[in-house]
């Protein structure tokens, strides 16, 4: 017998509230429906899928002669971790650019892993200072690695990974990149910017389901981390090995996050790739902000350093506007939002990704218009 699904307003062919968050988000019923079957791990049919969708994700950042992916079980963090205890090699040093919440998870992984590191900080709405980073490197020759967070989802910034990046190479020094909120919305191009690795996930702007992370690698670099990894199951040169010599995973894969991750492959190329994804995600953004404008609310950020994935608007100050019942309004309503995790105000966020377009963008302003409404806040909110 199912389950009973709560009934929503606004809701999802599968009858689901949207998820206007930074991840899980909201899938294709296609996607959703890939996952009704069961494979074994050896299964030929399996293996062929999987290959596919490793060699998707490589062919995503033009990699296909240089780098390769190395998939691994878990949320994003997992990945993650798994970058920084396999590249940062336990006599390096990184350095940790970081404006927000995902960058300061990156310095406590290697807290964890007793990595040497240092950090170049700016504030949540201020993109990473490469004048700054320039300068560091070239004092400190000691520091082996830059890592880097491409969006940083904590406000929405886009961080300049291109510039970033090509400061990284002039020192010499390896670079890893936290794409995770941005992968596949906005090109990560291995001819354009030279990385040790990129990871990110299958359920963000890919659009498949939550379960596993990817990191990928340029082969020279990721040849040289055997035993760097504090980890066993963490371990991305040992997967890769296995995986290059076996076709499957090194422990249980989870099979069906595989099955709803190559069809939302599927659906990513068909939609054109990066560039056609990455438009739909730009139009949302710009949807959804001029219609909060409308309205009265303030986005954190200028629109020149907004990214178009999630958006983060200041709390209104209006005395009947009440968070807690604004955000459950908007749930009854069949759209969910997130609260904001930032330092530097008191703010919520509004997500722009997953399978959402125009229709669902208006649907969820004129939820809020009802919101603000039923506080009896007719006009523009402060
Ligand atoms: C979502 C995200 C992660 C990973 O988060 P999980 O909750 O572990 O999936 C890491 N970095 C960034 C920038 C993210 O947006």
């Amino acid at each position: 017998m199912n389950r009973e699904h709560e009934p929503s307003i606004a809701a999802s062919p599968t009858g689901d509230p949207y998820l206007l968050t930074p991840g899980p988000l909201t899938t294709s019923a296609t996607v959703k429906e890939a996952m009704l079957h069961d494979y074994g791990s050896r299964d030929s049919y399996f293996i062929e899928l999987n290959q596919r969708v490793m060699t998707n994700l490589v062919n995503m950042v033009n990699g296909q002669d240089t780098h390769v992916t190395v998939p691994l079980q878990g949320s994003g963090t997992f990945v993650v971790e798994a970058m920084i205890g396999n590249f940062v090699p336990r006599a390096g040093k990184l350095l940790i650019c970081i404006n927000g919440a995902y960058g300061h998870r990156i310095a406590k992984m290697c807290d964890y892993y007793e990595r040497d590191y240092q950090i170049q900080e700016s504030s949540e709405d201020v993109p990473i200072d490469v004048a700054v980073l320039n300068e560091t490197l070239a004092q400190d020759a000691t520091i082996t690695h830059v890592a880097a967070v491409f969006c940083e989802t904590t406000s929405g910034i886009l961080n300049p990974l291109k510039a970033v990046a090509d400061v990284v190479e002039k020192h010499n020094r390896g670079f890893l990149i936290d794409a995770m909120s941005a992968f596949g919305a906005l090109p990560v191009d291995s001819t354009q910017i030279k990385f040790d690795a990129v990871v990110a996930s299958s359920n963000k702007c890919l659009e498949g389901a939550p379960g596993m992370g990817f990191c990928i690698a340029r082969q020279k670099a990721l040849e040289k981390t055997q035993g760097n990894s504090p980890s066993l199951s963490l371990d991305l040169y040992e997967q890769w090995v296995t995986m290059t010599k076996t076709r499957q995973w090194r422990f249980t894969p989870p099979t069906h996050v595989l099955l709803a991750f190559d069809q939302a492959i599927f659906e990513f190329l068909e939609e054109g790739g990066v560039a056609g994804r990455g438009a739909r995600y730009q139009d949302n953004c710009n949807t959804l902000v001029q219609g909060m404008r409308e309205m009265g609310f303030r986005t954190l950020l200028p629109d020149e350093l907004q990214a178009p994935i999630i958006i983060t608007f200041h709390m209104p100050t209006n005395p009947e506007f009440e968070f807690d019942h604004f955000y459950n309004h908007l749930r009854e309503q069949g759209y969910v939002i997130y609260p904001g995790k930032l330092t530097v105000a008191e703010s919520f966020r509004i997500g722009c990704i997953g399978r959402l377009g125009e229709q669902q963008m208006r649907g969820a302003l004129n939820a809020i218009r009802n919101s603000l409404d039923s506080f009896g806040i007719t006009g523009k909110v402060s």
